[in-house]
């Protein structure tokens, strides 16, 4: 927002032409807090009204469909607009006599028009260009070892220092897809920064929201108390940590497990899946094989077995006792409760009523009780 006056009604192209299975985008309707249909329908207060264009979404079809895009790419679509881009963005400079990826064709010449086109014509001219999923954000599978298009991330084409006209950096909303709310709540900000009501959306180094990405899946996983007592799974038919099965969660920055996946239900680990690093830039090469024991996890869950093997002997002895009553519970002829009748104002026990009253009151107040006689 160059010129920082609020914006009342902006429009979202979202384009799902790079290399995409449209995953994040249907991730993205299964957000209930807030969902699509809350923004769209202006259910959210103190945001802009929001005109969304995406393809999965949208009634019009081929060039009806393209009008806003061809608009907003000449600078006349008279509103400002942020630029989703789902998928990752191939190397058109070896496309050979072909080309990867395309969105329409040019009126003029009816020649494909790249992905990488849109993307130089529409980004420089956006209040804010977002990158969602895994394959927009860092390249993704797309993006593998021995891949023949040179399939990469946004930030990797744009250029990492890449602002927008509001000065925002390019938002990576990473995921394989998307977690629906994850990407809903990093565009509700958004929203919220062009109507002025919101600071600069907070991003760490790999431009992620920070409150979203700032932990571990280790660090909200419903098993991270079995990992702690060194209890792991063998195969894949148990509740216990799966470290030795192929989990990553203790070095993958995701919040799933804490959240859940559709209104706090599942998050993979919390539903016997392996955590795979989806989100993470080094996604899917460095976690590969999959299902195969991490590297330091052969390390680290050796060194947590031993002490985790104590803790949870000791914590076995102690959760014994606690898992019983006390032994004063019962029907029996005798009081066995500990009762001392000395506590009771007026008690049978002679003077030793006033001494236990003051003893009683100083001990609530913590002052000796010659004070407090002395205070009466
Ligand atoms: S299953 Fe994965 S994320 Fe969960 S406690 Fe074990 S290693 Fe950590
Ligand atoms: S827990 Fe792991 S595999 Fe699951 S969404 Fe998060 S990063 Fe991806």
């Amino acid at each position: 927002m160059a010129d920082n006056k609020p914006i009342e009604e902006l429009s979202v192209l979202w384009i799902s032409e790079g290399m995409s299975c449209d995953g994040d985008t249907v991730s993205m309707t299964a957000a209930g807090n807030p969902s699509i249909e809350d923004v769209v329908l202006g259910l959210i207060p103190g945001i802009p009204k929001v005109n969304l264009h995406n393809k999965v979404l949208a009634y019009e079809t081929g060039d009806r469909y393209l009008v806003p895009f061809r608009k907003a790419a000449k600078g006349e679509l008279g509103q400002p607009f942020v630029l989703v881009i789902e998928g990752s963005i191939p190397n058109e400079n070896i496309n050979g006599d072909g080309y990867w990826t395309s969105f329409g064709n040019d009126l003029e010449t009816g020649e494909p028009i790249t992905l990488n086109e849109w993307i130089d014509m529409l980004a420089p001219k956006a209040f804010a260009v977002v990158a969602v999923g895994t394959c927009a954000t860092y390249g993704g599978i797309h993006a593998m070892a021995g891949n023949p298009t040179g399939s990469m991330g946004l930030a990797d084409y744009l250029g990492w220092d890449f602002r927008s006209t509001a000065g925002l950096p390019i938002v990576n909303v990473p995921g394989c897809p998307i977690q629906p709310e994850n990407f809903m709540e990093t565009f509700v900000w958004l929203l919220q920064q062009a109507a002025g009501k919101a600071p600069m959306i907070p991003l760490d180094e790999k431009l992620r929201p920070t409150w979203l990405f700032g932990k571990t899946v280790h660090e909200g996983c419903d098993r991270a108390g079995y990992y702690e007592q060194g209890d792991f799974a063998v195969d894949y038919n148990s509740p216990r940590c799966q470290v030795k099965v192929g989990c990553w969660g203790p070095v993958v920055n995701c919040n799933v497990p804490k959240r859940g996946w559709m209104h706090g239900i599942g998050g993979c680990p919390n539903v016997g899946g392996i955590c795979i690093g989806c989100t993470m830039p080094g996604f899917p090469d460095k976690f590969m094989p999959f299902m195969d024991q991490p590297p330091g996890a052969a390390f680290s869950s050796k060194l947590v077995a031993v002490y985790g093997q104590v803790v949870r002997a000791l914590r076995g002895v102690t959760n014994h006792t606690m898992d019983e009553e006390p032994k004063w519970h019962h029907n029996g002829p005798a009081l066995t409760t500990g009762y001392d009748p000395r506590f009771v104002p007026g008690g049978s026990r002679g003077n030793g009523a006033r001494t236990s009253t003051a003893s009683r009151t100083s001990a609530g107040s913590n002052q000796p009780a010659h004070r407090k006689e002395q205070s009466r």
